[in-house]
Order: C-alpha cells, then sequence, then structure tokens
C-alpha cells in the first residue's frame, strides 16, 4: 500500500455524468470517463483494510453484502493509483469476466461493505472498475483466447448475462458452445430490458463480436420449445445450460387493466430498443409516450427506465406510484447495519431528469392503484388510486391498510405496469419436466447448478429469480465449472 493516508487526503469524487438537461435530448449513454489523475487519487482512497468485505458477495438479510463475482478490489485500487493500468485490468479479468458491464449497471453492493464507507464515504468501486476496463478495450488488451478442442458439444439456451458468462468460460475450456436465442439480438435484459442511455447497445456487440471470434455461435431468433424442442438440444449435446431468464411480467389484478395504453414495462423498453436499434425511431415500431400523461405503476429500477424512456419521447407529465414507504436519508443502523446492503433513498438517473424537467420526484410513495378508468373509445382516461399505511399483523408479517378520504383521480394516456417478475416461463420446464422450487424457479442447489435432469443445468435468473447482472454472471461462470466437471471430471474454471 503505497499511500497509507489516501483516505484521509482525497474525498470521494462520484461518477461524471451528462447532465440532465443534455442527456434528455438524445439516447447516448450518459456517463463520461474521469480525468486519470481523479482516477488515480480515488484508488488511493482504498484503506486496504485487511478484511475486505467488498469482496464478499453473501446474502446478508436477504440482500447483496459485497461483490457477487468476488473482485479483487483492494488489489485493483492499488494498482490503478500506482498507474499500473494492464495490471489492474488483468487482476480484474480474473474475476470479472464481463466488467465493462458490471461497471454500467451494477448498483454496486461492494460499495454497501466498503471499510470506508462504515465512517466516511465508500470507494469509487465501480467507477474505477469502469475507467480500468474502458481503458483495456482502448488500449486494445481485451483480446480473443482460443483453447485445445476437447469435442465436447454444449448448448446454452439464452444469451443473457448468465448464458454469455457461461458461454465464454465453456469456450475458455476448449468446449464447442451454441448459444440459443429467440430474440433478434443477443445480450438478453442488457439488449431489450436496460435503456440504451444507461448501457449502450454496442458495448454489448463489442463483447459479443470477441465471443463469436473466439469461437462461440450464436443461433438468433430461435426459440426453445417452439422452433427447436428442448428435447433435440438434451439429444445432440453432451451438455446443456438453461439461461432463458424470468420474464413472467407480475400484473395488476384492478378493473380496467385491458384498456388500450395499458402495457408491461417491459413492452414498452424492449419495443423502444429494438426500434431505436432498427431505424433511430423512424420505423415508428414502438410505443410512444410522445404528449402524453404517463403513470407508472411500480417505483424500482424498470418504472426508472420507464421514466427516462418516456421522458426522452417528450410525455406530457410522469408520476410514479410505490406501494412501499420512501426508504429513509441514510441506513438505520439498527435493523440494517454495515456491512449489509444499504436501504437508503437514491435520486437513480431517471428521476433526476424528470427533477430537473418537471422540478419533482416523479415518486409518489404509499400509494396503490384501485383501478383504471377508460374513455368510450376504451383508452385509459385515468388511474382511480389510495393511499396505504404499514403495520404488523398478529402473526408478526407486514399488512398494507387503505387510508380512507385518502382516494385520488389522475389523469393518464398510458399506463405501464412495472410491479416485477414472478419467474421463468413454463414451455421448457413443462416439456423436461424440470423440477421448480416454491417460487416456480427451476430448482437446482447453487454451487452444483444440475437440474433433476440428467445433463440439464441452469443458471441466472431462471435459477434465482429476477436478480442482478452480476449474479448471472457469477451463476454462469460457477454454473459452467459444474458442465466442465461433469463432461471431464473436473475443472480448472476458478
Ligand atoms: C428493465 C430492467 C432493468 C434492469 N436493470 C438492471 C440494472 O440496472 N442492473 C442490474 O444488475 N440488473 C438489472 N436488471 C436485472 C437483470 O437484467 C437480470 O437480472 C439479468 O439480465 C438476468 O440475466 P439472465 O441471463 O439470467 O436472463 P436474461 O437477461 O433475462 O436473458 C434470458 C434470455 O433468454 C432468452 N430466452 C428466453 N426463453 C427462451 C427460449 N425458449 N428460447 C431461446 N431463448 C430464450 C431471452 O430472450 C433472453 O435473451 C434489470 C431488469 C429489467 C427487466
Ligand atoms: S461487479 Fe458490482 S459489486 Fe462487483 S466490484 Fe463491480 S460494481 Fe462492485
Amino acid at each position: 500500500m503505497t499511500n497509507a493516508s489516501g483516505f484521509l487526503e482525497y474525498e470521494r469524487i462520484d461518477t461524471k455524468k451528462r447532465s440532465p438537461e443534455e442527456r434528455i435530448k438524445d439516447w447516448n449513454e450518459i456517463r463520461l470517463r474521469q480525468d486519470p489523475e481523479v482516477v488515480k487519487n480515488q484508488g488511493a482512497r482504498c484503506m486496504n483494510c485487511g478484511i475486505p468485505f467488498c469482496h464478499g458477495g453473501v446474502l446478508l438479510n436477504g440482500t447483496t453484502s459485497g461483490c457477487p463475482v468476488h473482485n479483487l478490489i483492494p488489489e485493483w485500487n492499488e494498482l490503478v493509483y500506482q498507474g499500473q493500468w494492464k495490471e489492474a485490468y488483468l487482476r480484474l479479468i480474473r474475476t470479472n469476466p464481463f466488467p465493462e458491464f458490471t461497471a454500467r449497471v451494477c448498483p454496486a453492493p461492494c460499495e454497501g461493505s466498503c471499510t470506508e464507507g462504515y465512517i466516511m464515504e465508500s470507494v469509487t468501486i465501480n467507477n474505477l472498475e469502469y475507467e480500468i476496463i474502458e481503458r483495456a478495450f482502448a488500449e486494445g488488451w481485451v483480446t480473443i483466447k482460443k483453447a485445445l478442442e476437447t469435442g465436447k458439444k454444449v448448448a446454452v439456451v439464452g444469451s443473457g448475462p448468465a448464458g454469455m458468462s457461461a458461454a465464454h468460460y465453456l469456450n475458455s475450456v476448449g468446449h464447442d458452445v451454441t448459444v440459443i436465442e429467440r430474440d433478434d439480438r443477443a445480450g438478453g435484459l442488457m439488449m431489450y430490458g436496460i435503456p440504451n442511455m444507461k448501457l449502450e447497445k454496442k458495448i454489448i456487440t463489442r463483447r459479443l463480436d470477441i465471443m463469436q471470434r473466439s469461437g462461440i455461435k450464436f443461433l438468433l431468433s430461435t426459440e426453445v420449445g417452439k422452433d427447436i424442442s428442448a428435447q433435440e438440444l438434451v439429444d445432440n449435446y453432451d451438455a446443456v445450460v438453461l439461461c432463458a431468464g424470468a420474464s413472467k411480467a407480475r400484473g395488476l389484478d384492478v378493473a380496467g387493466k385491458e384498456l388500450k395504453g395499458v402495457h408491461y414495462a417491459m413492452d414498452f423498453l424492449k419495443s423502444n430498443t429494438k426500434s431505436l436499434l432498427d431505424s433511430n425511431l423512424v420505423d415508428g415500431s414502438y410505443i410512444s409516450a410522445k404528449g402524453k400523461r404517463v403513470i407508472i405503476i411500480g417505483g424500482g429500477d424498470t418504472g426508472t427506465d420507464c421514466v427516462a424512456t418516456s421522458i426522452r419521447h417528450g410525455c406530457e407529465s410522469v408520476h410514479q406510484f410505490e406501494i412501499l414507504p420512501q426508504p429513509p436519508a441514510k441506513r438505520i443502523e439498527e435493523s440494517n447495519p454495515w456491512p449489509e446492503w444499504p436501504n437508503k433513498f437514491k435520486v437513480a438517473y431517471g428521476q433526476e431528469e424528470a427533477i430537473s424537467l418537471y422540478g419533482k420526484d416523479p415518486r409518489n410513495y404509499l400509494i396503490s392503484a384501485k383501478k383504471i378508468v377508460g374513455n368510450e373509445q376504451g383508452e385509459v382516461k385515468e388511474v382511480h388510486t389510495v393511499e396505504v399505511t404499514w403495520n404488523k399483523s398478529a402473526a408478526g408479517s407486514m399488512v398494507s391498510q387503505e387510508v380512507s378520504g385518502s382516494e385520488k383521480v389522475w389523469n393518464a394516456d398510458i399506463v405501464l405496469l412495472a410491479m416485477g417478475f414472478m419467474g421463468p416461463e413454463d414451455a421448457i420446464p413443462d416439456e423436461l419436466k424440470l423440477e421448480r422450487d416454491s417460487k416456480s424457479n427451476l430448482k437446482a442447489e447453487y454451487g452444483v447448478f444440475e437440474t433433476n435432469v440428467e445433463k440439464v443445468f441452469t443458471a441466472g435468473d431462471m435459477r434465482r429469480g429476477q436478480s442482478l447482472i452480476v449474479w448471472a454472471i457469477q451463476e454462469g461462470k460457477l454454473a459452467a465449472r459444474e458442465v466442465d466437471k461433469y463432461l471431464m471430471g473436473d475443472s480448472v474454471i476458478k
């Protein structure tokens, strides 16, 4: 450790972003590169604290604490401070095959468990990861790798981060890997869920190009269970890894949900990105919020992506409803102690943009939609809501209660449902008679990843339910290791 007092000398300088006023005029990424001198000094803020909780990647109280791919964070922090960028890159890819994705979209549970964050502000770990990998691409350090062929064939279903990670590691030890994807573009929710301004799609195609040149085959626009049966894959490959996500959306069970103008968030986001990539939105094949009053039901990250997308369309207004209370400004030490994930109020990029445009955070807390009302043409006209409170039941669980007299009517032209997901789709599990867990995800133990059907493995959201990209990457890697052991008796995948 060359600067033992860096954490006292330098204050945290956050990620550099374009201003909300500027960025809402286009669909380009909002993030900017930082001055190298600033990045170097941010590396020096790492205390090299002895027990790096930031490596952890464990579940504490049901939430993620530390980095799920176990990035060797203090090591690359120090290397950045010393200006040894290539070494820092080599250290980073020992644990993370796709830092360019996590650097952009990971909510950074590492920072929540950073020791410096216990008393001061945590190290800008996520931004250091971003600077290391972008420098590596710019310098040409990211190259293709080919291993001696084993002659074993593996099919990976789904090209999201879990499928990409599984394919990357299986290919790296010489297996012949084919990724089968029903969409016309690979990348899963990174391609068609997360909007371009958060993760530019050229970042995904840059990586896919490297993977293809490394020998991985991608079979696009091919749905397993429809265009090709799951059994055919089991019969024709030595192993199958199912990484098909958990895309069954949670619906809203209220009157009026069938009205014109009520959409699932994913239909809204996916059609927008596809049209943007196909034609720069000229083909009009997307759900437009232009000039409309938008109501988003769901206060989470998907809702935020809908806010930012609606604003770029030029919506007239946007409101977001959340049934839960607003999180506290700071973590509550008694119930949510460090190094747990800090449950605290954050203003994400979409809300920042809404505030700059309308002068107000679009989120409304402790509010529940009661019904949606339409006009004579069957189009959405209003959303009726009521406020709620949360109280402990006799059994000890929290239950919501409506506040009488708090009913409100909101004018709306478009309603977007962003209330989460209910698990994987049924076609593949039904065909192969795969066991499910209590949440309807595929049953396969973490660390083992094998289903009840011989040679069929599973990873990512399909196994753990909707989660994070960094968890999908880690599961893809660990599942690849188990597949490799199954095929070869042992594995060098670490
Ligand atoms: C709108 C939105 C925003 C998000 N933002 C973030 C974020 O900022 N940060 C973060 O960490 N996480 C985020 N997430 C969660 C994250 O995207 C997922 O946890 C992650 O993508 C899961 O990866 P996966 O590979 O398991 O599945 P997916 O990414 O869902 O990929 C599954 C793939 O399988 C394909 N597929 C499905 N069925 C079949 C079939 N029968 N045949 C062939 N292919 C099939 C699908 O088309 C898809 O491409 C977000 C999720 C959503 C919905
Ligand atoms: S992948 Fe996520 S948790 Fe891990 S170091 Fe990067 S930002 Fe932190």
